[in-house]
């Protein structure tokens, strides 16, 4: 027997939608700066913003993860810290980008329990959650294996936030490049059109 599920958002949607936050394929990847598919649904929100499960599920898998579509990537680090929840049915949840995580293995969440909070790790430029529905209760990722998250949340008007997040775009990822602890071989000369604001995420 199917369960129907009752679905609810991470976290209220703040700042304006882009392009590049939305699930499918990208022309130009915000950090990769080529095509790549997105396989979840991307919320800007300020850094430290509580993570709420989206559904009644089981915590399946938690801690920092560099792996992408195409494998481990040590120039995207993919979704950095994240949260992988099994929800109740069948579908696994993924939230990434996290600054911190509340739950362990083995918890069970329900709508609203707070698990995270939103933060800049692994391949992202400006503090977002990274959220990705699977079909099902797999490690693989990509269109072929995911749901557009906005087909499962409840509806939400989008055209109505009107708020730009405002935080110099590329912080985080200068503080990254200029880290003793840089993960990628290049540094902030290497990247183009960094001063072109359409490359914000
Ligand atoms: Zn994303």
């Amino acid at each position: 027997m199917e369960i129907e599920l009752s679905y609810t958002w991470p976290i209220i949607p703040k700042y304006k939608v882009c392009e590049h936050d939305k699930y499918g394929i990208r022309q130009n990847h915000y950090v990769l700066f080529k095509q790549r598919a997105h396989s979840g649904f991307d919320i800007t929100a300020d850094y430290g913003t509580e993570v709420k499960s989206i559904a009644r599920g089981k915590v399946i898998c938690t801690g920092f993860d560099g792996t992408t579509s195409e494998g481990l990537d040590q120039f995207n680090m993919g979704y950095g810290n994240r949260i992988e929840i099994l929800n109740d049915d069948g579908r696994r949840c993924v939230y990434g980008h996290l600054s911190e995580i509340f739950v362990k293995d083995g918890d069970y969440v329900d709508n609203n329990t707070v698990i995270g909070k939103t933060g800049c790790t692994g391949g992202s430029r400006v503090p977002h959650l990274h959220i990705e529905i699977r079909k099902e209760n797999t490690e693989k990722t990509g269109l072929d294996y995911t749901i557009n998250p906005l087909e499962i949340l409840p509806e939400f008007d989008f055209s109505k936030l009107t708020l730009e997040f405002t935080e110099e775009p590329y912080a985080q990822l200068w503080k990254k490049m200029n880290s003793p602890t840089n993960p990628w071989e290049f540094s902030e000369g290497d990247v183009w059109y960094r001063e072109n604001k359409e490359y914000i995420r």
